[in-house]
């Protein structure tokens, strides 16, 4: 399988791309970067950590899409929407893994995957997939007399809070008890804020560091409290599991997949 890399000089990108080179069954497309990129016109093999391909990081979208049975995009919420058009366009199947997608964002995406696979998740590690099954069943067990609690810890260069995979938990946790997490989520607390209301879940975001991602979902009572962790100490597992779900795209019916449809979870 062809598969290209939108932002490919990217923390992810990167990744992508030397995951790519060692994966049985795949051929790197090309990538592309933002005009002015300082990585434009640098060899893919080095930007990876390897030895030079001979293929180098361009500009022109459309021309990777073209090269590209399956492209994977780990950019931004704007490029995103714009890259779901050019899949669609073209038939290509697009892997997203970018969070921070609005409304506008997943509607784009949701428009493309009628026309092709598009396989989207805020988190492509096993782990965390096997994790958002965890806090669905943990919340439509435990009633509320649990309070949830969502905390992430991610590092300093990420741009939107909470994370991604933050809010799939909270959603999940929020379909175990039959709520809509629009009503039930307290993104944020500072201040007066008054005692905690029954039923809501809430996130905390810290930021520090290099850490890669870690996610607790906990759920406390009077007397105990239950913690379910996932800890991503390398962002290798997000490459594995992203260049995972390109394959799986493979002779796919147009659709809007979750990571949990790869993996076989759902
Ligand atoms: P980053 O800023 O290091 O990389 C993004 C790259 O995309 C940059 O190099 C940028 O120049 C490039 N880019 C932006 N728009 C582009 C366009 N239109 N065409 C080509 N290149 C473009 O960020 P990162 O840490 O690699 O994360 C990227 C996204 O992936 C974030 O939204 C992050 O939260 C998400 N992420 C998801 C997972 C997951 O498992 N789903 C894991 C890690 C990160």
């Amino acid at each position: 399988m062809k598969i290209g890399i939108v932002g490919c000089a990217g923390r992810m990108g990167r990744m992508l791309l030397a995951e790519i080179l060692s994966t049985d069954g795949c051929e790197l497309a090309g990538g592309t970067e933002t005009p002015g990129h300082e990585a434009m016109g640098q060899d893919l093999g080095r930007l990876a950590g390897a030895d030079p391909l001979g293929l180098t990081a361009g500009g022109d979208t459309g021309a990777l899409f073209d090269a590209s049975d399956t492209v994977i995009d780990f950019t931004a919420p704007d490029s995103t929407a714009g890259h779901g058009s050019m899949a669609a366009e073209r038939g290509v199947a697009l892997v997203v893994g970018t969070t921070g997608l609005g409304r506008a964002h997943l509607e784009a995406l949701n428009l493309a995957a009628r026309r092709t696979a598009v396989v989207q998740a805020a988190n492509m590690s096993l782990g965390v997939n096997l994790l958002l099954g965890l806090a669905r069943q943990s919340a439509a067990l435990l009633g509320d007399d649990y309070d949830i609690e969502i905390l992430e810890m991610h590092h300093r260069h990420k741009v939107d809070a909470p994370s991604g995979t933050a809010l799939a938990l909270g959603e999940a946790a929020a379909e175990g008890r039959g709520v809509k997490l629009d009503d039930v989520g307290q993104r944020a607390r500072d201040g007066l804020t008054g005692p905690r209301r029954r039923g809501d879940i809430g996130f905390a975001a810290l930021r520090g560091g290099d850490v890669a991602g870690e996610h607790s979902v906990i759920f406390a009572t009077d007397g105990e409290r239950l913690q379910l962790t996932h800890k991503a100490s390398s962002r290798a597992v997000f490459a594995a599991g992203a260049v995972r779900a390109a394959l799986w795209c493979q002779d796919r019916e147009p659709g809007l997949y979750s990571m949990r449809h790869v993996l076989g979870l759902e």
